[in-house]
């Protein structure tokens, strides 16, 4: 199949002018019209954010050379996995490798958020003052190399085609920092489209300091997961330009807004206020 041979010739540089596309597109889409004012200036997040994603880029290359598409064709060599015991079209298990990745990176983000020690490592993102399409590629290292191992287990135990492993990092990439842009959609679109993907406005309820909010809205791609497993918020109660984002406690630049105190953040005491994997009234087990 070519598709499969063009994708996995070309993955890294694929990835790469993927990423550049996409930033350059969100960030102008950003300056030309923005949902929200920012608490900081480009300046003093920007550097930390980028530093981060550079870091992990390399990290990653480094620890896990195996890319997730290595054990997909693992998998494929040995028969392992679900899929891989079912004679399916390759369209179908193509479209339900995805959708199966997909499913298992928003069951991973509950998980982040209601086991403490993992939240700790997932509490960087959240951490961030602002929320814009940065904020979509700034994720502790440990939690990078943590959801790299699951996502091997899950391409092993589901069968998950190369193509599609492929397809979906290519995808997950350019979906999160489509849904954490500070972008303004026109109103007749913005309602219509989240009934398919996870929008901007659904994504930064997530990211509100108020504790309900932040256990709502996982997903990172198909909206389907929040509304199925009841999730789903529809907006912020303060309303998306007045809302608070970030988390209560961690309200210092220095720990918040640069690498060095970003990376330590995982290792910080706990801090009552600031622990979202309390249970709260309303919330979804
Ligand atoms: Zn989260
Ligand atoms: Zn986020």
């Amino acid at each position: 199949m070519p598709l499969v041979s063009l994708l996995l010739a070309h993955e890294t540089a694929l990835r790469l002018a993927a990423f550049v596309a996409v930033f350059a597109a969100m960030a102008a889409w950003e300056t030309l019209a923005p949902r929200r004012a920012l608490e900081l200036s480009r300046r003093e997040r920007w550097p930390a954010n980028l530093g981060v994603v550079i870091l992990n880029t390399l990290l990653v290359r480094v620890l896990l050379p195996t890319a997730a598409v290595g054990v997909a064709l693992a998998a494929q060599t040995h028969g392992w996995g679900l899929l891989n015991h079912f004679a399916l079209p390759a369209w179908a298990a193509l479209a339900a490798g995805i959708a199966f990745l997909d499913l298992a990176i928003y069951l991973q983000h509950v998980l982040f958020h209601a086991i403490p020690l993992l939240w700790r490592l997932h509490r960087m993102h959240h951490a961030d003052l602002d929320i814009d399409v940065t904020t979509g590629a700034r994720f502790h290292p440990l939690e990078i190399i943590l959801s790299m191992l699951i996502k091997f287990a899950a391409i092993a135990a589901l069968g998950v085609p190369p193509a599609a492993v492929v397809l979906f990092e290519l995808l997950l990439n350019a979906s999160s920092m489509f849904n954490h842009g500070n972008v303004r959609i026109p109103m007749a679109v913005e309602p219509v489209l989240r009934w398919l993907v996870v929008t901007p406005d659904m994504h930064r309820v997530h990211h509100s300091v108020e504790r309900d909010e932040t256990n709502s809205n996982f997903g990172f791609n198909l909206s389907l997961w929040d509304r199925l497993f009841g999730t789903y918020r529809a907006q912020p109660r303060a309303g998306h330009a007045a809302m608070n984002i970030g988390i209560a406690d961690f309200r210092d630049r220095t720990e918040c807004a640069t690498l060095a105190g970003m990376l330590a953040i995982p290792f910080r005491g706990k801090r009552p206020d600031a622990d979202a994997t309390a249970p709260v009234a309303g919330d979804a087990p």
